[in-house]
């Protein structure tokens, strides 16, 4: 599946906020947006104008799915999927982009970023409940066991997160065996999904 490679910190000043996508630099003062708060480009400086309802919704939606490293296509499915479920779309699409397996990694605390997670899936370095699984969008279930890999426990980058990252995770994953296994214990709501973005001005936007 393709994926974008190009320069990530872009894609934040183009948002014209922070999207964490670089994992520690991106609290620390080297971040760009701190630096240069200004859209990319020539014109970089006009775009800090309001735009329009259309370009609102436009942006929100391509932050979220930049955050969650998702190209257009992958997207529009998953916003199709959501649609097709009860429930409220925004929140389905929320749900279903928490429930990847690379943002698992990434909220087990394993990667500094989503990216970093993705490759250690990639990398065959997580199984779910003990088969490898090398698929970044796969979706977890709730009851799985995600795990790292026993080759992949001694990695100094995950000795190196866990020690660092400090990081939390959420109320529905339980992270256990020394912070190398994680259990998805229910699926997540949307109080407990603290990505910033406005769901509803998705929903709008795929609604036209
Ligand atoms: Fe975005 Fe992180 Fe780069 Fe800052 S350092 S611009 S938050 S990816």
């Amino acid at each position: 599946m393709a994926r974008y490679t190009g320069p990530v910190c872009r894609l934040c000043r183009r948002e014209k906020t922070k999207l964490f996508l670089k994992g520690a630099k991106c609290d620390t003062m080297r971040c760009p947006i701190e630096r240069r708060p200004t859209p990319p480009g020539e014109h970089g400086r006009d775009r800090l104008r309001q735009g329009s309802e259309y370009n609102t919704q436009l942006r929100e939606k391509q932050k979220t799915r930049r955050i969650y490293g998702l190209m257009e296509r992958q997207f529009v499915n998953l916003y199709d999927e959501a649609n097709r479920q009860s429930g409220i779309t925004g929140e389905n699409l929320l749900r279903m982009l928490e429930l990847r397996l690379d943002n698992i990694a990434f909220r087990a605390g394993w990667g500094s970023s989503r990216n970093q997670a993705r490759q250690l899936v990639r990398h065959g370095h997580v199984k779910v409940n003990g088969k490898r699984v090398t698929i970044p969008s796969a979706r977890v279930r709730q009851n799985d066991v995600v795990e790292l890999s026993a080759k992949a426990r001694d990695f100094i980058v995950i000795r190196h997160n866990a020690d660092v990252l400090d990081r939390r995770p959420p109320a529905w994953l339980e992270v256990f065996d020394g912070g190398h296994s994680a259990r998805v214990l229910a699926l997540p709501l949307r109080e407990q999904i603290d990505t910033q973005v406005r769901e509803q001005l998705v929903v709008e936007l795929y609604s036209k």
